[in-house]
């Protein structure tokens, strides 16, 4: 964040008392207050291209700067707590800033009406056209990630006490929110219509935001989601603002290596081909302690594996349930091979009904490519030892 330090921050430094973030003076009390232990984040190498998407007929919404810089940079604060908890270091997704400290938006009015970038129309005309901006205007794309967002509908149906109509959803690089009049952090966790409205779309913009950095959805080992509260990529959308909501550390591995997070001087190049998928060989799974233990040695250039196990179905928007662990790598053997080793308690998996169930791995590459192989289970044969895993396993690349 590009800000000019202020005497009380200078006057701490030199005290060596801890030097917090500063918050805009424009910015509402509420902001003020709820920022106010905002934590120093590393410096961010890309940045998350913020779009406010209208349609010819449309217009912003009044004050969109300040409530969308506000709302932004208390999610900012809150992914990069978590990343920090989960010993991923202060970082968070990078913003393009303004020097008035709030968050740099890019208006961008679309060639059609607002009803033909509809919720019912899909993204591809919205999408095309940040597209062709960005291929006019290099120097505007921070990054391979947008969050586009747009006002709600006004019509028979939606209003600003109704918002939507627009497209809502978070998916490979992009993800899509929406903008209404009370949609200002001033209202976070009250319980008033327009408190209860907030969490609604403040929860899930936090919620896409986390599928537009590339994250999946998960649920976690039940005695994490005792000490925590909600995973914010299971149920946390209803729940961000109102009660405890946290980052897996499966969700942490993904974003670790999402290009938004990259600090200042990493010079990945973020999501090129030239990447292998890891190579897996003995591969073993045997039941021990009331969990199923998966080992296996593995070659490539990931930094994490996440584990995820769930009931059927699988398909996308069916995965809240996936519970995720995380793999411990051993050290490099003469071979270049990394020993991985996971152990699946039965008890973690409470919430899960299904004796049917999948084993899925997940490989993060260091440039942020995913790649994935799964098997289906049944834990009743696990319990006799009767599952076994082929020595060899081939994942395959998935997501961008
Ligand atoms: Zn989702």
């Amino acid at each position: 964040m590009k800000r000019i330090a202020s005497m009380t921050v200078m006057l701490g430094m030199l005290l060596g008392m801890p030097v917090e973030a500063e918050v805009p003076a424009h910015f509402s009390a509420e902001a003020k207050a709820l920022l106010a232990n905002s934590v120093k984040l590393e410096e961010s190498e890309h940045q998350l291209n913020v779009i406010y998407f209208l349609g010819t007929d449309a217009e912003v919404v009044p004050g969109y700067e300040r409530r969308l810089s506000e709302l932004l940079l208390y999610l900012q604060q809150f992914y990069g707590k978590e990343m920090e908890r989960n010993g991923f270091g202060r970082r968070s997704f990078g913003l393009p800033m303004k020097e008035n400290g709030e968050v740099e938006i890019t208006v961008l009015r679309g060639k059609l009406p607002a009803a033909e970038y509809g919720y019912d129309k899909g993204p591809s005309k919205t999408l095309e056209e940040v597209k062709a901006y960005f291929a006019a205007h290099p120097d505007k794309k921070r990054s391979h990630h947008s969050f586009i967002i747009m006002p709600t509908f006004y019509n028979a149906q939606y209003n600003d006490k109704n918002p939507g109509g627009v497209p809502f959803y978070g998916y490979g690089v992009n993800c899509f929110a929406l903008d209404y009049a009370d949609f200002d952090i001033k209202h976070l966790g009250k319980d008033t219509p327009e408190g209860r409205l907030l969490t609604k779309w403040y929860g899930g913009f936090a919620h896409e935001l986390g599928h537009g950095l590339n994250l999946p959805h998960n649920n976690a080992p039940a005695s994490m989601n005792a000490m925590y509260g909600e995973p914010l990529m299971n149920a946390g959308n209803y729940t961000f603002g109102l009660k405890p909501t946290y980052l897996t550390p499966a969700s942490c591995a993904v974003l670790d290596r999402s290009e938004p997070f990259a600090v200042a001087g990493d010079k990945t190049t973020f999501y090129s081909d030239g990447l292998p998928v890891p190579e897996v060989r003995e591969a073993k799974l045997s039941y021990e302690d009331g969990g199923m233990k998966l080992q296996f040695m593995c070659k490539g250039a990931f930094t994490n594996i996440n584990v995820y196990v769930q009931d059927p179905p699988y398909q996308v928007n069916k995965d809240y349930d996936a519970v995720a662990f995380c793999t411990t790598v051993g050290e490099e053997r003469w071979d270049g091979f990394r020993p991985v080793s996971v152990t699946i308690p039965r008890k973690e998996l409470n919430e899960l009904r299904s004796d049917v169930q999948r084993l899925d791995l997940y490989f993060i590459a260091i440039n942020g490519n995913r790649a994935r192989w799964n098997m289906e289970f049944k834990w009743s044969d696990a319990e006799k030892g009767n599952v076994s895993i082929p020595e060899n396993l081939s994942p395959s690349r998935v997501g961008y």
